[in-house]
């Protein structure tokens, strides 16, 4: 019977040699009979390659020396992990002058698919000092590399998962290796053809999730640097408390409404299986911090989690009727399909005899955007104050309470609006 368990460390726990020897002390100090460990880039280091893509891009030459900057963090953290001699460094080496070479041949015009083949070095290097400090210090794994596991198609930087294939990989890997822990890479895919594909900024916590699936894991575990899952920022607000459980909904929720708790595609493939998953501290392990599971142990009694997430940028914007005339549902359909095809976030819309509200995450200059000027021209609508006001503001602050109400006061230079919504679960 398989008995696997999920480990995800992102960036802030995989920062410097420090952080690798404490992944190591995690991995011995919670053993497990077959494990998963999925890796993110190194700090900042996705950042650092954007970087690096960018001015490579612009057809400036800096490029080089910033790529550099990167290997040669990269090389300063292992001497600090493994003997002089150490193959790792060769392995290192290996995977910059690989990627140094692509950039090197490859014609400037395909940015998205330029993109992918080079950020994946940041999982690629990360999980490979990973993989070789974690067997020097006698916790056997075996490096696997997470594109030729996950199939996705070819859109570039948002790769679709086909899961039928991924776990058919995957099956062939375990079966080839007589190993019961890897460590592969989150964030990263390939395409039938085995071209290099990424599934999107932040995407290793859904990586995790799509392992944990597919080995039909007992838990799956997000190591992060706070002890599990908050009403509010523990960082910013000294009021905030611990959720010790919150269902697979109040965290999609939750994360809907602007707390940064996990990637939004990380549910679907748990919740599927009903695989719990642990939100926990790798600075304070000693700390249960907070699991997120299906149904909540005695979901009766149990009390009801209330959040507060604290968002930049919302904004509402109302549109009325310049004649009085009822607002038309035409109007309303219309808007939302041109927010939809924009991707902006919407939060609430509110609808009265003459007015449509509609509370969105911000983006620059809707009002001047031309589709809004024809649906305000084509529906003999105006855009009121509220929403011009709204929109100039730096700042805004929305709390989501959930269960059995989603409340969002949004404040705007001239006051504040409030707006209720019922959230059924
Ligand atoms: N390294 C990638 C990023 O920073 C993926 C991840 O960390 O989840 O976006
Ligand atoms: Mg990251």
């Amino acid at each position: 019977m398989a008995n696997w368990e999920v480990d995800k460390f992102g960036g802030a726990s995989v920062k410097d040699a420090k952080r690798l020897m404490n992944v190591a002390f995690l991995m011995e100090k919670f053993p497990s009979a077959q494990r998963m460990v999925v890796v993110s880039a190194m700090g900042k280091t996705t950042n650092a390659l954007e970087d690096v893509l960018k001015t490579f891009l612009d057809g400036d030459d800096h490029y080089l020396e910033l790529f550099e900057q990167i290997r040669q963090y990269h090389l300063m953290v292992a001497e600090q992990l493994f003997q002089k001699n150490d193959t790792v460094f060769h392995k290192i080496h290996a995977l910059f002058d690989q990627t140094m070479s692509f950039m090197q041949h490859v014609p400037v015009n395909h940015h998205d698919y330029i993109y992918d083949q080079v950020v994946v070095l940041g999982e690629l290097v990360s999980s490979r000092i990973l993989s070789d400090f974690l067997n020097a210090r006698g916790v056997h794994n075996q490096w696997l590399d997470a594109r030729r596991i996950i199939t996705t198609n070819n859109d570039y930087r948002s790769a679709k998962v086909d899961l039928r294939l991924s776990k058919e990989n995957l099956q062939k890997a375990l079966e080839k290796y007589s190993y019961s822990c890897f460590v592969t890479q989150g964030f990263i895919g390939a395409s039938e053809e085995g071209i290099s594909t990424t599934l999107g900024r932040e995407g290793s916590d859904y990586s995790a999730a799509l392992f944990a699936n597919m080995l039909d894991a007992n838990k799956l575990t997000f190591w992060k640097d706070v002890d599990g899952i908050w009403s509010k920022d523990p960082n910013i607000f000294k009021d905030a408390v611990q959720l010790s459980e919150v269902s697979f909904r109040e965290a999609v929720e939750f994360t809907y409404y602007g707390a940064k708790i996990l990637h939004s595609k990380t549910i679907q493939p748990l919740a599927n299986l009903d695989i719990e998953l642990h939100v926990r501290s790798f600075l304070a392990p000693e700390k249960t911090g907070s699991k997120i599971v299906h149904k909540k142990e005695n979901a009766e009694e149990a009390t009801i989690n209330v959040m507060e997430a604290q968002t930049d940028g919302i904004v509402a914007t109302q549109l009325e009727t310049k004649d009085y005339s009822y607002i038309s549902l035409g109007s309303l359909i219309e808007v939302l399909e041109q927010f939809d095809k924009l991707g902006i976030n919407i939060l609430q819309v509110s609808r009265s005899a003459t007015t449509l509200t509609i509370v969105h995450q911000n983006i620059k200059g809707l009002s001047k955007q031309h589709w809004m000027g024809n649906i305000l021209e084509g529906h003999n609508l105006y855009q009121s104050e509220l929403g011009h006001l709204a929109s100039q503001i730096n700042t805004q602050n929305i709390s989501g309470k959930l269960l059995p109400f989603a409340n969002f006061d949004v404040q705007y230079a001239g006051g504040s609006i409030k707006f209720q919504q019922e959230v059924k679960f």
